[in-house]
């Protein structure tokens, strides 16, 4: 049975007061806290085990590469991957988009062709295409959302033409909080268009729900291992076979090659041809370890948890008189993400006084601003949730702003 409280023991930071005053860290869409069994496993490999990967023909270092591709196998288990190799270990959500835009965009699209992406969207999936658009001439076409954060599939016709090379999309959003309908999107768009390539940004759902990357039936998905327990400074690339044997190399080096003479360098197999130079070795034994975390948990569970208090925070949060929420009212719509605002007071005072209670928000544009240009609205405070939030850490929340709102009334 999942319990927030006993899960709690489980993470050193939140068994030490600051101040004299607990940690109530409600700033989980920007990075989770980290449990003891993903610490351990780091301490491990640098303490036990420290060697290079696939070089050494020795012990430790054969060890290091097993544990190494083991949290590969662990990685594509949890999305469902058809095969490992279909996992390219990379810095972050972020360097995942960068790989797609330099080895598949760049490589594929050229004037004329469209990319469609959406106003929800973080900046790292948004920037590579509007520039795509100003270098090649490749028209960046943007699905907005309706009132309510949503997207409309019925507008799909709009945006997506005979042109389209590429549609990416969140999956879920980091402000809004919107969890989009992946597969009847790109049933819709493969129906009509088998070759548009589908890019998932899911940095927001992968540490949140369960996934099945086949069962989307999307071409690629990228997310970050910080916001799922892991270390910061591994990600993940995960795409078809064939799209990842066609992308030439992102960065040359060593690992990503099979032979190299004067004149001439036959690249490794995929996915090492991608992963150039030693790799964050202890982070990817450390998203591993994360990965088996979570799945003892439970996905089904880690969700339910979320949707409870997504609901109990709703609740909390309307008896704010001026606070308002944006994006769907409906949790079973949305993650565990709540950006609000509040009449007359800036996000940056929020945020300030809630740190003197030690309450962790996030304030700003999350990385999104032109969806909050979309809204027509400044900066937003944000409070997120994760497998470690109680109702107690929300009425800390509530009542912290319930003081703002005095201060600055
Ligand atoms: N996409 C979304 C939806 C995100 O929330 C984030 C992180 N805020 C990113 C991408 C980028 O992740 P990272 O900074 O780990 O690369």
């Amino acid at each position: 049975m999942f319990d927030a409280r006993t899960v709690r023991r489980d993470f050193p930071i939140l068994q030490k007061p600051i101040n004299g005053k607990p940690l109530i860290y409600l700033d989980s869409a920007a990075t989770s806290l980290k449990p003891r069994p993903v610490l351990d496993a780091i301490n491990d490999y640098y303490t036990r085990y420290t060697a290079n990967i696939n070089r050494g023909i020795y012990k430790i270092s054969e060890e290091a590469t097993e544990r190494y591709e083991q949290a590969r196998k662990k990685v594509a288990a949890f999305i469902h991957a058809k095969d490992a190799r279909e996992i390219v270990f990379t810095r972050n959500a972020t360097e995942s988009l960068n790989l797609v835009y330099y080895s598949w965009a760049k490589e594929q699209l050229s004037h004329g062709d469209e990319v469609v992406g959406t106003i929800m969207e973080h900046h790292s999936n948004f920037v590579p295409w509007q520039q795509l658009s100003k270098e090649r001439g490749v028209a960046f076409r943007i699905w907005n959302v309706d009132k309510r954060g949503l997207l409309d599939s019925h507008d799909l016709d709009k945006y997506i033409t005979r042109k389209t090379k590429l549609l990416t999309f969140t999956a879920v959003s980091n402000v809004l909080g919107t969890i989009n309908p992946i597969k009847n999107i790109v049933k819709k768009v493969k129906r009509v268009h088998p070759s548009c390539i589908i890019l998932i940004d899911a940095a927001q759902m992968v540490p949140h729900m369960p996934m099945n990357v086949q069962d989307w039936g999307a071409d690629v998905v990228v997310f970050s291992g910080h916001k799922m327990l892991g270390p910061t400074g591994i990600g993940v690339l995960w795409a078809k076979l064939d799209i990842l044997g066609n992308m030439p190399p992102y960065q040359y080096g060593g690992d990503m090659i099979k032979e190299v003479h004067v004149h001439e360098t036959v690249f490794n197999d995929v996915p090492h041809k991608f992963e150039a130079g030693t790799p964050d070795i202890a982070g990817a034994i450390g998203l591993g370890a994360a990965v088996d975390y979570l799945s003892r948990l439970g996905m089904e569970q880690v969700r339910n948890h979320e949707k409870e208090m997504t609901k109990y925070a709703f609740n909390a949060l309307s008896s704010i008189k001026g606070l308002s929420i944006i994006g769907p009212k409906d949790e079973k719509k949305r993650g565990g993400v709540i950006a609000f605002t509040m009449k007359g007071i800036h996000p940056h005072d929020i945020a300030q006084v809630l740190d003197e209670d030690n309450v962790c928000i996030r304030v700003g544009f999350h990385c999104a601003q032109p969806l909050h240009e979309f809204f027509n609205i400044g900066p937003t405070a944000r409070a997120s949730f994760y497998i470690y939030t109680t109702k107690e850490d929300i009425d800390s929340l509530t009542s912290s702003l319930t003081k703002v709102k005095k201060m600055f009334a």
